[in-house]
């Protein structure tokens, strides 16, 4: 163990407090750019550097910030390095995101909590409010039960679902990880399609009443459900959001939806002209052929990028896939934050000399 703010070596692994998420990931692309200034005294295409230290909040200022400097960000590319490579350690380029909207149920009963026996059968129950709110929203099959929760839903390209097929999958060793019996509904959807291409609705925590040791008879008097809903494209967090607010005053209208965040999906096509480059450049490298993953189930603000600026932007994650991020030890391995520093250079070379050859 050493303290988070001063990094270690260990084991040919970086210890500290973002060393993976994503301060090396930075440094590694910051250092591809000093050593092409170094060698060759210029770089093979011309580079902006965007630094954003909020992504941990959901972004709250990128869009402003980018819809307000649109000359000045404008590019035929964006590329971002985050997250971990493949759980078998092979490179990945990633085309999407899922966005993702947050959001808090506040149901209320009486003003304060009561005795379950004096009033119970009088006073409402603010966490069987939530529990009915919440089971209409979504059925035993995993199938969300909001009006026009799927509307906007594409199914993938041809290239994409084929992309889908080929990842590594390995459903048992991910059950006895977890040390889940099965995996969650819907059971007909393949498994990288429901991490990738399928929305999801998370309850994040129900909270309410009384929870410790013991029994208490308590008639609570209020609740709180935390959800999160991961979007995919091309579902709008906003038009999302309404959907979810128009279902709650239809169902439980006193129930008070509180909204805490929200990131679009992006989507950029798997059969991008850069996708050829951004492969070679990750096999010369790392000796290693990417996987090419249509979307990641996590969230980024690429939207910004892609539905804002209309430019392409993809994902080539750097650290390893056990960096611990957001959990004590995090740590990137040192062989990986040189191979970060290679790849960010041989990214700017292939896509230079494409550009030359005209992609
Ligand atoms: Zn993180």
């Amino acid at each position: 163990m050493s303290p988070p703010f001063v990094p270690e070596v260990r084991d040919g692994r970086v210890y500290g407090r973002g060393v993976g998420d994503n301060k090396g990931q930075h440094l590694a692309q910051i250092l591809a750019l000093e050593s092409l200034l170094a060698c060759r005294g210029a770089l093979p295409c011309t580079v902006k550097v965007l630094l954003e230290g909020e992504e941990e909040i959901g972004s709250p200022r990128m869009p402003g910030f980018v819809a307000a400097n649109r000359e000045q960000l404008v590019a035929d590319l964006v590329i971002t390095s985050d997250g971990p490579v493949d759980e078998s350690g092979r490179p990945r380029i990633l085309f999407g995101v899922r966005g993702v909207l947050s959001f808090e149920l506040r149901a209320r009963g009486a003003n304060r909590d009561l005795h379950s026996g004096n009033w119970g059968g009088i006073a409402p129950n603010p966490l069987w409010t939530l529990v009915h709110l919440l089971a209409s929203m979504k059925n035993e099959r995993g199938e969300v039960t909001i009006d026009g929760f799927y509307d906007d839903v594409l199914s993938g390209s041809a290239a994409e679902q084929a992309a889908l097929a080929r990842l590594p999958v390995d459903v048992a060793g991910v059950r006895e990880r977890l040390g889940i019996e099965r995996l969650d509904e819907p059971v007909e959807r393949g498994y990288h399609e429901r991490l990738t291409a399928w929305p999801t609705f998370t309850i994040n925590g129900l909270h309410g009443g009384y929870g410790g040791p013991g029994s208490k008879t308590v008639l609570p008097h209020e609740a709180v459900a935390k959800c999160d809903i991961r979007l995919v494209e091309a579902q709008r967090a906003d038009d999302i959001f309404a959907k979810v607010r128009a279902h709650v005053e239809r169902h439980a209208p006193g129930v008070e939806i509180v909204h805490q965040g929200a990131m679009d999906p992006s989507k950029t096509p798997i059969d991008s002209p850069f996708m050829e480059p951004i492969r070679r450049a990750i096999r010369a490298a790392q000796g290693m052929d990417p996987l090419l993953v249509p979307a990641m189930g996590g969230s980024l603000p690429e939207y910004v990028f892609t539905k804002t600026l209309g430019v392409p932007a993809l994902t080539v994650p750097y650290a390893n896939a056990d960096e611990a991020n957001h959990a004590p030890n995090e740590n990137l391995e040192v062989e990986r934050f040189f191979a970060g520093i290679r790849t960010g250079a041989a990214m700017l070379m292939y896509i230079g000399a494409s550009a030359r050859e005209g992609i």
